[in-house]
């Protein structure tokens, strides 16, 4: 961390920073221009308040230089780490296809579509059983019902299952669940995250509706903190001023994070654009962009659906779409096991 100092400060104001600075176990490299004093603080400044400092009146300005995410962090741990679901890997040159609808609604309707799914090359099944809803009126999910459910889908596929936890009070349901999914809207729910960093589970971390990427880091590292590094990140779109579509998919973020981060990164085309005719394309920039896997709904009746038919692939769509996925893989130097 950098702090540039005003020249016009009076020396014990400067004395009384140096001595607070050192007293949170830090070193300082002072150096004196004709305009400023400029100082470096060496040591771990992860717990450093950058806002208070900036605060003070003889402080110009404070830069960090290391980034505040120390585990999820590709600067300390240079090679991609390998998230490993039964067997089905992210990371590295492997590439994941998740699908299902985005709600539980029946057995017939589970089972069916993993079925079509699995047969177009999706390894693992998605699936809501506790649904985040902005109406209180809409469609909550099945719940211990749907989770039922995908464990028989599960059985009866063979296909792994990744769901969302809404709340830690459920978390002892999630026991047979493969992936956990924690939803955009509880990417920020710092004590859910602890709770998931307890267990010995990959966890999908999707991006807050409003959350810049080193936010969207630090809930990782949260719960990378708490012992578990099987983290998979999910870019699933952000809050822009742009209507027509219903989120805004960034997909710069896939880039940008695969330098700063050693975690696999995964798009969901899906809830990004709320459409179904634009998954197909954005699923296949997010595969040029660099993914390491797609997350895509798809339901066999979507005018039906309880929940987000408007951007639910039909299965024949999907396996038309998992073809052209097919042709740009060896481009990106990805592989579908
Ligand atoms: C979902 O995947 O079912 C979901 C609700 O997604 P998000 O949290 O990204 O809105
Ligand atoms: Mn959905």
């Amino acid at each position: 961390m950098i702090i540039v100092v005003k020249k016009d400060c009076e020396k014990k104001q400067l004395d009384n920073l140096t001595k607070w600075i050192k007293s949170l176990g830090l070193r300082i490299d002072l150096s004196k221009g004709d305009n400023s004093i400029i100082m470096g603080l060496i040591g771990d400044t992860s717990k450093v308040d950058i806002d208070l400092i900036r605060s003070l009146d003889i402080v110009d300005t404070v830069k960090r230089i290391q980034q505040p995410y120390k585990l999820a962090n590709r600067q300390f741990h240079p090679e991609d780490t390998i998230v490993d679901v039964c067997g089905h890997k992210f990371g590295g040159n492997n590439f994941q296809l998740i699908a299902g609808p985005c709600s539980v609604e029946n057995e017939k309707q589970i089972i069916g579509i993993a079925q079509a799914v699995k047969a177009s090359g999706a390894n693992i099944l998605r699936g809501g059983a506790f649904k985040p809803r902005t109406s209180p009126y809409a469609f909550q999910g099945l719940k211990g019902e749907g989770l039922k459910l995908l464990l028989k889908a599960k059985a009866e596929t063979g296909m792994p299952i990744c769901t969302e936890l809404m709340a830690e009070k459920y978390i002892d349901m999630f026991e047979d669940v493969d992936i956990i999914q924690i939803g955009a809207r509880n990417m920020q729910n710092f004590d859910l995250l602890k709770a998931v960093g307890k267990l010995k589970k990959p966890v999908l971390l999707k991006r807050g509706l409003a959350n810049t990427i080193e936010e969207w880091l630090m809930s990782a590292e949260y719960i990378m903190s708490e012992g578990n590094d099987q983290v998979i990140l999910c870019e699933r779109g952000i809050r822009t001023f742009e209507p027509m579509t219903r989120n805004t998919l960034d997909l710069s973020a896939i880039p940008l994070l695969r330098e700063l981060t050693h975690l696999p990164i995964i798009v969901d085309p899906s809830h990004a654009t709320g459409l179904n005719r634009l998954v197909d394309p954005m699923s296949l920039a997010s595969v040029g962009a660099g993914a390491d896997g797609l997350i895509i709904e798809v339901h066999n009746d979507p005018t039906h659906a309880l929940c987000d038919g408007a951007q639910s692939l039909r299965p024949e769509q999907f396996d038309a779409l998992v073809k052209k996925i097919d042709v740009m893989l060896p481009l990106v130097n990805r592989e579908r096991k």
